[in-house]
């Protein structure tokens, strides 16, 4: 470990994990505070309810907040995969900062930090790449964060998070086109293996269009609020099968 951890604050807002359930995801927030002393606040507010493991000022200093192996409250009501309510299964990492909405570009430093701590709980607890997921992504009809500064692209260098690696040929097509019915069903179909589990394969409803929203919001920050296109459906495919190709490895 080539980083410091404070201990200086803790939050007394947290819980046994379930017996025998192992660490499988890191779910990522912003704190949509003004600083971090608002954010500890707030984090250990008995009203409240909420909480984390870590926290990562914008300095890029992380703080322990609540022990691993207890269950901090940080995702609420959320799925992915099939498994429902993530904060058993998870590790929770607050970033501060003043969220999408105020335009608020995450520090250079503050991301270094994340990425150091993500490889070390990624070696510690075996965590697949695709296991590292945003707040959003795992509970598209409620939440917003990391949002779209988050910088995704840069941590999947590091092999965090799941990304697309296009090549040429498949650029060719006009990527803003909308999508066929056929086409459409097909991206509901590449979002729910990815992960999206509560995505319809049946029929439109609001429910899909916030997923779209929340896998654009990831993956391809420019559509956001738009339908999916083309594009969209590329990214997808891509994406499930490097997923698909990375599992299949690793039961080699
Ligand atoms: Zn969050």
């Amino acid at each position: 470990m080539n980083y410091v951890v404070s201990n200086k604050y803790k939050s007394q807002n947290f819980d046994n994990r379930t017996k025998n359930t192992k660490i499988k995801y890191i779910i990522i927030h912003y704190t949509e505070t003004k600083n971090l002393t608002e954010a500890i606040k707030l984090l250990s507010s008995s009203k409240r309810k909420v909480s984390c493991h870590y926290i990562i000022d914008t300095k890029g200093k992380i703080y322990n907040l609540v022990q691993e192996n207890k269950r901090a409250w940080h995702a609420g009501i959320s799925s992915w995969s099939g498994d429902l309510n993530l904060n058993n299964r998870s590790i929770g990492v607050e970033l501060v900062n003043k969220g999408e909405l105020s335009k608020n570009n995450y520090k250079v430093k503050q991301i270094d930090s994340l990425i150091k701590l993500i490889i070390d709980l990624k070696q510690k607890y075996f965590i697949k790449d695709w296991d590292i997921l945003g707040h959003s992504d795992i509970a598209p009809e409620r939440k917003i964060d990391p949002g779209i500064f988050f910088p995704w692209e840069k941590l999947s260098n590091y092999s965090i998070g799941l990304w697309y690696n296009l090549d040429k040929e498949s650029l060719k097509e006009s990527l803003d086109k909308g999508l066929e019915k056929i086409q459409l069903i097909d991206l509901y179909s590449c979002l729910k293996q990815i992960g999206y589990s509560k995505i319809n394969l049946k029929k439109k409803n609001g429910l899909n269009l916030l997923i779209i929203n929340s896998f654009h919001r990831h993956y391809i920050p420019k559509l956001l609020g738009k339908k999916p296109t083309v594009e969209s459906l590329i990214v997808a495919r891509n994406l499930l099968k490097i997923k698909k190709n990375h599992i299949d490895f690793s039961f080699k």
